[in-house]
Formats: structure tokens, C-alpha cells, sequence
């Protein structure tokens, strides 16, 4: 521990010196108010005994300025000692920034156990910052947990609800279009049938994995939207581009050759419905997740393993 020690008069400084060593502390001693801020923020020590009268600037200034130097959350503990003992001394003292108030002469014993009490304290606020600390951990994880799908890992349906709208808000601002993917898989109750539901979720995994490794942009995020559907939005990507996305991930379904005999395709396929808009004001997003829906809907109907996009589509 160290104790940086300002005081004046050389025959004080000389036996608080002794009295810290004592205690098994080291001390570092400071003659006047400028020397002991440049003292402090040079050394970092670990508790202040500060002299409230001193040749340049007083304690209470001293005391100050040291709670400018320290770093937002630390704390070292300030001990003014002085022969002043009025009230108002010790009410200064502690709104400049002091912790406690000690009369001059000191004694070995109460300061020994001032020291000891303020240690305590450290201690217990160390502790503090290390739970916060691990706290904030835990809330990150916690924050992540609650964004992702158990299964498969990816976003689940409550963050792509908050995703959408912001983006949808973001692309109102930009007049930037907004491009949604509404993707399902073919025939996927008898895949549970022939394979069982275990084999069911491990297709479910590897098929969010394959949409997911196929979306380039930061932005782009991929959902699981319920069941065996999944959503992609892409920002600012028009119709066009979201239909070689679309394209891209149908193809790496296919790729991961993913065996299904009950289908007509010999493997596990997807359909995907895709639409695009520039969000506009008073217009809410439900209107392009219904669009991609019913996109895919035409998917499934026309022979599924295939990408529909909605403006090919007569609205309903
Ligand atoms: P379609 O080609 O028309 O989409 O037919 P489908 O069989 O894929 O569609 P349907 O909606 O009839 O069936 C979806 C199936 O997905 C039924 C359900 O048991 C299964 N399913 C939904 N969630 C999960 C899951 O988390 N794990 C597994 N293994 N199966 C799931
Ligand atoms: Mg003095
Ligand atoms: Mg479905
Ligand atoms: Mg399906």
C-alpha cells in the first residue's frame, strides 16, 4: 500500500513517515499543495493524509484537485489532518472531496486504525467493481441469449421484429428500399416422419446455417421466423439483388445434399418468396412481410425448390 503524505513541517512528516512504515505501508511524502497534486498523479497512490494549512495552495484545494485527476469510477481515500478542529473545518474538508478528519497531533493508534478502516473500504468496493463488472458480463450474454433462436442459433423471430422496424424507420429516413426473404422448407413434416424429429432439427440447423453463411453485407441478418421458415432482411438492396441472394441460398440448400425420399427432390429443398419497397410514411412493414408471404405461398404452389418474387404475383 502506498500513503502519499502532505505535510509541511518536517518534524510531522517525519513521524507520520514512521508511523506508516509501521503499519507495513510505504510512504511518499510531499512538502507543499502543487507538489503533492504532481506527487499523485505521478505515483497513484493508495490513501492521501493531507495537511489542510500548507505554504502554497491549502488541502481543501489540494483535495480537489485530486478528485479531478482520478479516472470516472476510482477512489482513493483523503485524510485531512489539522490542528484546525471547528466544525466548519471538518464540514470543508469532507465537501472538498475529503473522507475523514483527523486533529493534530495524531495519534499512532487512531491512525493505524483509520488506515485500516479505510482499507476495509477499498476492499469492499473492489469487490463491488469486480461484480459489477461481472454483471455486465452476464447482461451481454444475457442480451445476446435473448436475440438468438435456441436451435439453431441464429436471430429469433422477436429480434427480427425489432430489426425490421428500425430498418424499415431507417430506410423512411433514406428513402432507401428495403428487401425481405420469406424462406420455407419443402416437405418438411414428412421429413420429420421418415427421419424423426431429431434428425428434423439437425436439418433445421444445418439449413439456417447455409442461409446464414450466404448474406454478405453486415446488415443483412437472417431469422428464424417460426417452425421451418426463416427470414432475411436486406437493407437497402433492391428486388434484383435480394433474387440472387435468394438464388444463392436456394442453391446451398440444395448443396448440403441433405438426403429426404420422401420428396419429390430426392433431398431437402427450400422455398422462398421474396419483395422489396422504399418505406414510406404511414406505411407499416407488415405490408412487405405479407407480400414476401404471399410470394412464397406462389413458391409452394408452383412446384416448391424455387424462388417467387412478388411483383410477378396479381395482389390479392
Ligand atoms: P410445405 O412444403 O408445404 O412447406 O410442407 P411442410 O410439411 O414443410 O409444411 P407443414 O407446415 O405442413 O409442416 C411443417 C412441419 O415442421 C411440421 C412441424 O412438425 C415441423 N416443425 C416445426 N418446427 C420444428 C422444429 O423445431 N423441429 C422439427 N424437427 N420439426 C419442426
Ligand atoms: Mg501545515
Ligand atoms: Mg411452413
Ligand atoms: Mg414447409
Amino acid at each position: 500500500m502506498k500513503i502519499l503524505i502532505v505535510e509541511d513541517s518536517r518534524a510531522n512528516l517525519l513521524v507520520l513517515t514512521q508511523y506508516v512504515e509501521r503499519y507495513g505501508a510505504t510512504a511518499i511524502p510531499a512538502e507543499n499543495g502543487e507538489n503533492a497534486v504532481a506527487t499523485f498523479s505521478r505515483e497513484r497512490p493508495d490513501l492521501v493524509l493531507l495537511d489542510v494549512i500548507l505554504p502554497d495552495i491549502d488541502g481543501f484545494e489540494v483535495a480537489r484537485r485530486i478528485r479531478g485527476l482520478e479516472n470516472p469510477g476510482d477512489w482513493t481515500p483523503i485524510i485531512f489532518l489539522s490542528a484546525l478542529g471547528k466544525d466548519e473545518d471538518i464540514e470543508k474538508g469532507i465537501s472538498a472531496g475529503g473522507d475523514d478528519y483527523l486533529h493534530k497531533p495524531v495519534s499512532e493508534i487512531v491512525l493505524d486504525a483509520k488506515i485500516r478502516a479505510m482499507q476495509r473500504l477499498i476492499q469492499m468496493r473492489t469487490s463491488l467493481v469486480v461484480l459489477a463488472r461481472k454483471l455486465d458480463v452476464a447482461n451481454q450474454e444475457l442480451k445476446r441469449l435473448s436475440a438468438s433462436d435456441g436451435l439453431t442459433g441464429i436471430a429469433n423471430r422477436r429480434f427480427f421484429d425489432e430489426y425490421i422496424s428500425r430498418e424499415w424507420r431507417r430506410g423512411r429516413r433514406n428513402a432507401s428500399g428495403i428487401a425481405l426473404m420469406m424462406c420455407d422448407v419443402d416437405h418438411f413434416k414428412l421429413f420429420n416422419d421418415t427421419y424423426g424429429h431429431q434428425a428434423g432439427d439437425d436439418c433445421l440447423r444445418r439449413v439456417a446455417g447455409a442461409i446464414a453463411a450466404n448474406l454478405e453485407r453486415a446488415a443483412d441478418i437472417a431469422a428464424r421466423y417460426g417452425g421451418e421458415e426463416f427470414v432475411v432482411v436486406l437493407p437497402e438492396t433492391s428486388l434484383g439483388g435480394a433474387l440472387m441472394v435468394a438464388e444463392k441460398i436456394r442453391h446451398a440448400v440444395h448443396a448440403l445434399n441433405i438426403p429426404h425420399s420422401a420428396s419429390s427432390f430426392g433431398r431437402v429443398t427450400l422455398s422462398i418468396g421474396i419483395a422489396s419497397a422504399v418505406p414510406e410514411l404511414d406505411n407499416p412493414c407488415d405490408e412487405l412481410i405479407l407480400a414476401a408471404d404471399r410470394a412464397l405461398y406462389h413458391a409452394k404452389h408452383t412446384g416448391r425448390d424455387r424462388v417467387c418474387r412478388a411483383d410477378k404475383i396479381p395482389a390479392a
